[in-house]
């Protein structure tokens, strides 16, 4: 059977997107070739460190869970790219293994892939629609098929750097039908750039300018990092 190649496997709450605020055990798949400028954790790109065992990892989340006074029982499947085809067979095997145990499983995509074999899975799919400041495209193909086929379990999760940015992803959503639009789950997120601790000028920019279009969009920062500062990690 195929290791998992794992960056770090840690309980910590989730800092961002529609479950912020929930306590989760996250585990951080080692690997990406997405490539995103803005990546704020490119210590995952390398294909390369420890290798576990898929009971090695069921161990380490088992006892991540038990707590003093009771059970953690929601899981983060991250990356990296959890979805790469060098990760996504052993993230099937896991998410499997996770439900037996009856975890809520909430996965982290890139956008890059709809994993059919995963997302009927998990209970939740945080997927990445990349705006121009990540220099990375997101296909068109990819969010329809998630509005059409997950839109129950989906939050469309988008990086905003600037307007341009704001504007991109409101063009797109402009031209959702109204029934797609009633039903999604689509929140934007400021970007913090390397070494900011809080970049309150573009938080608020960004509020309004979503505020000033009839906020199609749930505007939700990252916690994790005005609590901890931007360069923890594990948190
Ligand atoms: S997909 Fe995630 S881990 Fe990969 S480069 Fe983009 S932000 Fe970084």
């Amino acid at each position: 059977m195929k290791k998992f190649l794992i960056n770090s496997i840690y309980l910590a709450t989730e800092g961002e997107g529609a479950h912020i605020g929930k306590p989760q055990i996250f585990v951080r798949f080692q690997g990406c070739a997405i490539g995103c400028i803005n990546c704020d954790s490119k210590e995952t790109w390398d294909f390369s460190g420890p290798e576990l065992e898929l009971s090695e990892v069921l161990t380490q989340i088992e006892k991540l869970a038990q707590r003093e006074h009771g059970r953690v029982n929601r899981i983060s499947i991250t990356g990296g790219d959890p979805l790469h085809p060098k990760h996504s067979d052993q993230v099937e095997l896991l998410a499997g293994e996770l439900k037996k145990k009856n975890f809520y499983i909430n996965i982290e995509a890139s956008g890059s892939r709809v994993v059919d074999k995963v997302f009927d899975i998990v209970d939740f799919v945080s997927f990445d629609f990349k705006t121009p400041s990540t220099g990375v495209k997101t296909p068109l193909r990819n969010l329809q098929k998630m509005t059409e086929q997950y839109q129950s379990k989906t939050q469309i999760k988008s990086v905003i750097s600037d307007k341009k940015d704001f504007e991109f992803i409101f063009d797109i959503y402009s031209n959702m039908s109204d029934e797609v639009k009633a039903n999604l789950n689509w929140v934007i997120t400021p970007c913090f750039e390397p070494h900011e601790e809080f970049p309150r000028e573009r938080f608020i920019q960004i509020l309004e300018l979503n505020q000033s279009y009839g906020a199609p969009f749930r505007f939700i920062g990252q916690q994790h990092k005005w609590i901890y500062g931007p360069e923890k990690k594990d948190v």
